[in-house]
């Protein structure tokens, strides 16, 4: 059996990764400080496999502790989340940014090199095609960021590819995300943000719950189909089917862990198509029976107006495209959050 580790585990996406690599009968290992989750989350993954991973509460900044996890254990492969992820926060404090994100993948990629594991899948996203490059977006296109937490995800990919150049054993997966949403269909698991939500799926549904009065729907004269900003959603459980799909490339490569060419390669995970955050609003509203009340205010600064993945590379290669619509990630999204008012503290 092999044994993933995935650094980030107890998050928003990395809960249900967890759950899709146990029901492949794979063995899982999370590294988490808990800075952005919760243990509880640990009970819901037992509840929904029938399993628990291991968890170890470990800083990846704390080179010790983390050596101490590889040494314990034989490790095939790590997917690494742990990441700081508010993109307005990042402009606030961007050093804390900096430090947390560049510096616990710099200790893990160390780490693992001197442990020889060098299978990874990395957490990448759709914020490093920057602000010039048409949609929709293709892997080879340049890299750029507009903020902080942008900047870490290039710089991370940047130092991936200098490593995998220089060493033909490295054999990374970098996975650009377009807009997880949704939660897992049980209603066990899903998106609980700390404070007021920055994403606007967590905002509809604590609206719902009557958490929150209304949404500002930033900005309503944007050149797309209704005016208001144009995003690729995608359903957190497709987007985990998606690590499993690039963890088997990894894993199954014939050269793996021989001398070989390198191997590093970008996948778009995302639907491909886009939806206006009014089309979100309404078909959130059929999914739950509540009505949305929303105001539309000013532009946020930094938004693009519309964005979506070409997703032909992931398809061809990983065999992968996603398999639930809009409306199951309403569904799911709704489900979750009613069962579960107050995230994993309900
Ligand atoms: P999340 O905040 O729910 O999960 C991240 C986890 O990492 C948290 O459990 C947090 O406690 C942990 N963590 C952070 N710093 C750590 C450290 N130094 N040591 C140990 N653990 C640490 O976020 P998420 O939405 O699940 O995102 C997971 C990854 O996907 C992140 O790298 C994020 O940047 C990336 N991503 C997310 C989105 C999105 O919309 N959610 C989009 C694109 C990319
Ligand atoms: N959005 C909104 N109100 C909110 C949060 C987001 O109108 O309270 C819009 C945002 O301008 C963008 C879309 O919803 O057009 C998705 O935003 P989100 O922050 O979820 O993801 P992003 O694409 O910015 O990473």
């Amino acid at each position: 059996m092999k044994t993933i580790l995935v650094t980030g585990g107890m998050g928003f996406i990395g809960s249900h990764v967890c759950v899709s690599l146990l029901e492949q009968g794979l063995h899982v290992i999370i590294v988490d400080n808990l800075c952005n989750s919760n243990t509880e989350v640990l009970n819901r993954i037992d509840q929904i496999t029938g399993k628990k991973p291991l968890f170890y509460p470990v800083n990846l900044l704390d080179e010790d502790a983390l050596s101490a996890v590889f040494k314990r254990h034989n490790i095939d492969a790590v997917i690494h989340f742990a990441a700081l992820k508010a993109v307005g926060e990042s402009s606030c404090i961007p050093l804390s940014y900096y430090y947390n994100n560049i510096t616990c993948s710099l200790v893990l990629f160390n780490v693992m090199e001197k442990y020889k594991v060098f299978n990874l899948v990395f957490s990448s996203s759709a914020t490093v095609y920057g602000e010039h490059n048409p949609i929709p977006y293709v892997e080879n296109y340049p890299l750029s960021a507009t903020n902080p937490y942008g900047r870490t995800k290039v710089m991370i990919e940047e130092i991936l590819q200098d490593a995998a150049r220089a060493d033909p054993r490295w054999n990374i997966s970098l996975l650009r995300y377009f807009n997880p949403i949704g939660a897992h269909p049980s209603g066990l698991m899903g998106e609980d943000p700390n404070g007021i939500p920055n994403n606007l799926m967590p905002f509809i549904t604590q609206v719902a719950v009557g958490k929150r009065d209304a949404l500002n729907v930033f900005g309503g004269d944007y050149p797309t189909k209704d005016g208001t900003g144009v995003r690729d959603y995608i359903h957190v459980v497709d987007l985990a089917l998606g690590h499993i799909k690039a963890l088997e490339k990894l894993i199954a490569s014939p050269n793996n862990n021989c001398v070989r060419s390198n191997s590093i390669s970008a996948y778009n995970l995302g639907a491909g198509k886009g939806y206006s955050v009014l089309e979100v609003v309404k078909a959130f509203e059929k999914a739950s029976g509540k009505k949305i009340n929303y105001v539309i205010s000013p532009r946020r600064e930094g938004d693009l107006a519309e964005f979506f993945a070409d997703v032909s590379k992931a398809s061809e290669e990983l065999g992968w495209k996603v398999e639930r619509s809009l409306d199951d990630m309403c569904e799911d999204a709704w489900n979750w959050q009613s069962k579960n008012p107050e995230g994993y503290l309900s």
